[in-house]
């Protein structure tokens, strides 16, 4: 399947566990510039080695990092969801010298939401799902309902660096929520609801883009 998707929204939309479950469906690629950037600190990269301070505080990679890391994954992709890029217009001037892009969904969730979900937040350090300690009984004992494997909380996803980073969401990346209206390729999604009625939602766009 063909299919150039971002997935927009604030840290804590679902847009990491929308994404999973659309390659599933799908079979495309999922880029996601959090990731990569977990990736390079866990290597201990020089890249992963300047982006951590941004990344513990909840402050943005500058653009020019962010663009030459995922420029040649975009370039030689057939078709991709994108998940956290971009998160500025500049990245999203850039994303568009590199390739078109389909459709855009925007997944709406306000701040109080975000803020629970992802104090809640528990992800698996062998299989990578994510899951929440209020709505899945298992995740409280800190093991993953599907592989067993051991349910961790992102470094940054703490009171203080996650209300940063929904401030850092509003000022700098929701900017892209007009950039792409008005360019006639946004789908809003409303992210308060059961997540499988969500997927729905977003598979219906890809499937029309
Ligand atoms: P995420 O997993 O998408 O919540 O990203 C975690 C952190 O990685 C963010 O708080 C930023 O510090 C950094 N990051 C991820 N994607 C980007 C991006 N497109 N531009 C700048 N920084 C990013």
């Amino acid at each position: 399947m063909r299919g150039r998707i971002i997935l927009l929204g604030p840290p804590g939309a679902g847009k990491g566990t929308q994404a999973k479950w659309l390659v599933e469906k799908t079979g495309l690629l999922h880029l996601s510039t959090g990731d990569l950037l977990r990736d390079e600190v866990a290597q201990g990269t020089e890249l992963g080695k300047n982006a951590r301070a941004f990344m513990d505080r909840g402050d943005l990679v500058p653009d020019d990092v962010i663009v030459e890391m995922i420029r040649g994954r975009i370039a030689d992709a057939e078709g991709f969801i994108l998940d956290g890029f971009p998160r500025t217009v500049a990245q999203a001037e850039a994303l568009a010298r590199i390739t078109d892009v389909d459709a855009v969904v925007y997944i709406a969730l306000d701040r109080e939401q975000v803020i629970v979900r992802l104090t809640s937040r528990r992800v698996c350090r062998d299989c990578g799902r994510i899951t929440n300690v209020l709505s899945d009984e298992t995740a409280s004992d800190g093991t993953c309902r599907t592989c067993q494997g051991e349910l961790y909380q992102r470094d940054d996803d703490c009171r203080e660096v996650i209300e940063n980073r929904f401030d850092v969401y509003m000022s700098a990346t929701a900017p892209l929520i007009s950039h792409y209206r008005d360019a006639g390729i946004l789908n809003e999604v409303d992210g308060n609801r059961p997540p499988d009625a969500v997927l729905a939602e977003i598979l219906a766009v890809v499937e029309g883009a």
